[in-house]
């Protein structure tokens, strides 16, 4: 009888043999996962589950997911923390960075070889990472790469060899397009949101430690509500704030810049954006 101590173990065989790469799951996770709000608890909660749900079940050996939402609201750093998470002993992330200057044929092998990679491990995450840019999308004329997309229709859907199973963890920022061109069939849908409340916001510069001394965070923040940001509900497409956090993170970079000014530069640049 194996149970799970021999089955976790058996895992750690695998796991030099396929490998998972780290770092490159760090380096999209660069700036952590802050939980701004508790949507973004929610959603690493549902990806969990759904990592159970893949380990345990037996009826489904491939579940794909899909994570989209506008650009910059961190769905791939999300994708690569779930993933992370799993443990699993293989897993890869699909992402058009990595295929710049490839062409269809060198992009559709790459990814191939990803999925069947993945078939040698018994548990895989692979992560497709932005798929309209992966099939080079253009909205000028609705032109893209259709045997990119062609391959990856194929391989997303594919069930895996026996006892084999697969999580896919989609992302897009165009979720009306994926659905025209064929991409029907995932098993859970996420909807990443920008950042629409100035709780979230004030949370986001606490934790990067933008003010060290919290009088200045206040006097930001007050700052920042006389300029309007002042909407409470979460998500909510009246508020002037809408701000992914991946944006909103390089400008509370740059207002770090000129520490004489930190409060002005956050705003100015907040309400640049809404121009
Ligand atoms: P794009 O639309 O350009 O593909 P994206 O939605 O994939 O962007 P990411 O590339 O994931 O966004 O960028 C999110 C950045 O914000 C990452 O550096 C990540 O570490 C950081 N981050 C901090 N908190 C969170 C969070 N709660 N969720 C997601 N990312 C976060
Ligand atoms: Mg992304």
């Amino acid at each position: 009888r194996v149970n799970r101590s021999d089955f976790m173990h058996a895992l750690d065989e695998v796991h030099p043999a396929f490998g998972v790469s780290e770092e490159e799951l760090q380096s999209v996770i660069q700036n952590g996962i802050i939980r701004f709000d508790n949507i973004v608890d929610e959603l690493l909660r549902s990806g969990s589950l759904i990592v159970e749900q893949v380990r345990t079940s037996t009826r489904a050996p491939v579940v794909n997911v899909l994570l989209h939402g506008p650009p910059g609201t961190g769905k791939t750093a999300l994708a690569a923390a779930i993933a992370q998470a799993s443990q699993f002993p293989f897993i890869k992330l699909i992402t058009p960075d990595n295929m710049v200057g490839m062409g269809e044929t060198q992009k559709i092998s790459a990814i191939s070889k990803v999925f069947s990679d993945s078939y040698k491990s018994p548990l895989s995450v692979v992560v497709v990472d932005n798929i309209e840019r992966l099939i080079d999308w253009s909205p000028m004329g609705a032109r893209f790469s259709n045997p990119v997309l062609q391959a990856l229709l194929v391989l997303i859907g594919r069930r895996p060899p026996k006892d084999r199973r697969l999580l896919v963890i989609a992302t897009t920022s165009n979720r009306p397009i994926l659905t025209d061109l064929g991409f029907a069939e995932f098993n859970a849908v996420m909807r990443v949101p920008p950042i629409t409340s100035l709780s979230a916001l004030e949370y986001v510069i606490q934790e990067v430690d933008l003010f060290p001394h919290e009088e200045d965070r206040r006097d930001a923040v007050r700052m920042l509500r006389d300029a309007g940001f002042d909407k409470k509900t979460r998500d909510d497409p009246s508020s002037r704030l809408q701000i992914g956090i991946k944006k909103l993170l390089s400008i509370i970079e740059m207002a770090r810049q000129e520490p004489d000014a930190v409060a002005e530069r956050l705003t100015t640049a907040l309400m640049e954006l809404d121009l």
